[in-house]
């Protein structure tokens, strides 16, 4: 197939100072949880999105310097020459696919604890540390010799990214995290020196450094600028029209402007609270103040979109971190007219989970990211078969219909059974609920695939059973039938089932996602699960004129959601519905019209009216068909909630590791290829 003219614009070269990109996709910096611990697997990562043709492709936040130590959180550093191997790495796999190679240097400031390397903290103006973990430091004020080191420090890394053979060397200014942000808004810096003040004093440490990094590497690399167009709190911080000030004063400087939001959490919204283009706005008006290339995000996956801000002069290069990350074949789609190919995020920020958590990211949608060197898995291709097999999935869910997709894509003879009469599974049910919609897109994109394989068929309303399963005669069977949620009040913080009376109303998620409603009007949801499941059921029942109280043992709504970035707008959507929000608090039993609520600290009881009570706490394996087959004797596996109940995600990519190991001789689990990385040690 080839390309649809309407889309030639998309693969037009675009010169950013002295190097060119081969198009206009840009893969922004993007953090992975992988850093300087799995530089190889970052490395292969990096280099399938080139392969996947994005133009550039570009580094997380690479710490400068040890004085900017973001631990326990794992980037990438270039602290000294040591660390250039290892970046050369990332920059070799880019420039092996005719891809640019960027790298975000970075110094963190009063976000950069230094809980590694125990040096104090620095900041524009001296306040306490910001950290994820409220860890009780404060960062000083730079002195002008401090402010010297740090050009200092920038320089002696630019020169080092140029060593390493990188092609774009940054100078970061975004989302809170990068110092050259935290001198140019008021919000931070309250100096009366040359530093602070004005705006042009505020700016004086960003175009000095600019001006450094051009004069240190400017001869062959380009120095792009990334930079916060809103801190979102008013004239308080900074806002797009000061900004625009800002970038008007430096407008010919950098080789390119590349805009965010600040904080990341604004960056990156989901798709629960934000649309496709959400950023537009903010960034529109930049691309008049600047005659060099405008790169702007907004979880841009159409290619119509993309079309339209580059017609209408938002920007110059579609920038990309999550559509990259679900796709990165998404260029090479666009580019070989293999639209419904493209496998669209989903806005879910599993993928920024994984930098909070300090594990390798992941994606919802593409269960290969981050195993591209540790499996060696791919997201566009997989091993043929060696031989025929007929395979029967049970469960069209996300797990099941992945190990469809890929056991077909490898040619193997799959037939898929679900007794439901749509397919999809728990996606099916939960893109129903307020803000899911976008998640449905795990389910079609497969959907999709599936219907082009005519080796992979689908069979609904199929209720399998032993019996049924031996009818069709299938040499192998994967069961992947779920979970479903428990009723009784087991969850993390109580493991055991509560005390319920025989007639209380108690709801499942399942029976609200089926249809049924609460029978009274005083509604408890108890959220012992802490990601979306409660916060979002808290919404849809006071949509339909519930009151509804919530109750978690945690201190925080959806606590989890913290690690998507969702957490803080999660609760003030509930607190603006008017949820009775009761944190650190336990559901210890449920009475008629009544449930006695417990303090987690001290376990002293209340009780609160509660006509019924939607239990979000754990949920069982719906498991007993697999251990029915296993007895049957039935070459049988498992995958996904049915397995070990879990997020979508981790369902995905169950799916793809039964495909990916399938009809292999039996691996003993101790010998199962998982590569890593080990530290080489000093010589003493
Ligand atoms: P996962 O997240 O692991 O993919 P889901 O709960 O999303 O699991 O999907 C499980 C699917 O399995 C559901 O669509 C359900 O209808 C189906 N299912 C469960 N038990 C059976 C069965 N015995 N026969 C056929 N389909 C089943
Ligand atoms: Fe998109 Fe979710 Fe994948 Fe992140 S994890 S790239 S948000 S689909």
């Amino acid at each position: 197939m080839t390309r649809d003219p309407r889309y030639d614009i998309l693969f037009e070269p675009v010169r950013i100072g002295p190097v060119t990109a081969r198009n206009r996709f840009y893969q922004v910096p993007h953090c992975n949880g992988m850093g300087y611990r799995d530089a190889s697997a970052l490395a292969a990562m990096r280099g399938m999105k080139a392969q996947g043709g994005w133009a550039v492709v570009c580094t997380e936040m690479v710490e400068i310097h040890h004085g900017a130590d973001v631990a326990p959180y794992v980037e990438l550093r270039i602290w000294s020459d040591q660390d250039i191997p290892m970046l050369a790495r990332i920059a070799e796999k880019i420039h092996a696919h005719d891809s640019l190679a960027g790298i975000e240097l970075c110094h963190s400031g009063y976000t950069a604890v230094n809980l590694w390397s125990r040096e104090i903290p620095m900041a524009a103006s001296p306040m306490p540390a910001a950290s994820f973990f409220n860890s009780p430091v404060q960062a000083r004020e730079m002195d002008k010799e401090d402010i010297r080191n740090l050009r200092r420090a920038h320089r002696a890394a630019a020169l080092r990214a140029k060593a390493a053979g990188f092609d774009l060397v940054y100078v970061y200014a975004g989302h809170g995290l990068g110092i050259f942000q935290q001198f140019l808004s008021r919000a931070t810096n309250f100096r009366s020196d040359e530093y602070g003040g004005s705006l042009e004093n505020r700016a004086r440490l960003l175009r000095e450094v600019i001006e450094d990094t051009k004069d240190a590497v400017g001869g062959s690399c380009a120095v792009p600028v990334r930079i916060a167009m809103n801190e979102f709190q008013g004239a308080a911080g900074l806002e797009p029209a000061e900004v625009e000030d800002a970038i008007a004063m430096m407008a010919e400087l950098p080789d390119l402007w590349d805009l965010s939001l600040s904080s990341w959490s604004k960056d990156s919204q989901t798709s629960r609270f934000a649309e496709e283009g959400f950023q537009e706005p903010y960034i529109k008006g930049v691309k008049k103040l600047t005659s060099k290339p405008v790169v702007g995000v907004g979880r841009y996956t159409s290619p119509d979109s993309m079309v339209r801000v580059i017609r209408q002069g938002i920007m110059d290069m579609i920038g990309a971190a999550r559509p990259s990350i679900a796709d990165p074949f998404l260029p090479k789609k666009i580019e070989e007219g293999r639209l419904d190919d493209i496998r669209e995020c989903i806005g879910c920020n599993i993928c920024i989970s994984n930098d909070f958590t300090m594990t390798p990211l992941r994606c919802t949608q593409n269960p290969t990211m981050g195993e591209e060197w540790r499996r060696g898995w791919h997201p566009e291709t997989i091993r043929p078969k060696q031989k025929d097999a007929h395979v029967l999935v049970v469960g069209s869910g996300p797990a099941g219909l992945e190990a469809a997709r890929a056991l077909g894509q490898r040619g193997l003879t799959v037939t898929i059974a679900d007794r439901a009469a749509e397919p999809g599974g728990r996606v099916a049910r939960e893109c129903r609920l307020p803000g899911l919609a976008a998640w449905s897109r795990v389910r079609d994109w497969r959907m999709l695939q599936i219907g082009k394989m005519p080796n992979v068929s689908l069979y609904l309303e199929s209720d399998m059973t032993v019996e049924t399963v031996a009818e069709l005669g299938a040499d192998n069977v994967l069961v992947a039938t779920g979970a479903t949620w428990r009723r009784d009040g087991t969850g993390s913080a109580q493991v055991r089932p509560i005390a319920l009376a025989a007639d209380a109303d108690v709801l499942t998620p399942d029976d609200i996602m089926a249809g049924r409603m609460p029978r009274g009007r005083d509604v408890v949801i108890y959220d012992d699960d802490h990601y979306y499941m409660g916060g979002v059921l808290a919404e849809l029942l006071r949509k339909h004129g519930f009151t509804v109280t919530l109750v978690t043992p945690a201190p925080l709504v959806s606590i989890f959601t913290k690690a998507t970035l969702e957490q803080a707008t999660i609760q003030s959507r509930l607190l603006e519905l008017d949820v009775r929000i009761e944190a650190n608090t336990l559901v210890k039993s449920i009475a008629t019209a009544h449930a006695t609520l417990g303090c987690s600290f001290t376990g002293k009881t209340r009780e609160i009216a509660a006509a019924s009570v939607v239990m979000v706490t754990a949920r069982d394996p719906v498991d007993s068909l697999f251990h029915s087959l296993l007895k049957a004797g039935h070459s049988v596996s498992r995958a996904g909630d049915c397995f070990g109940p879990g997020t979508i995600a981790a369902a995905v990519h169950a799916g793809r590791k039964f495909a990916e190991e399938f009809g292999d001789p039996p691996v003993d689990f101790l010998d199962m290829p998982f590569r890593r990385e080990v530290t080489a040690l000093a010589a003493n």
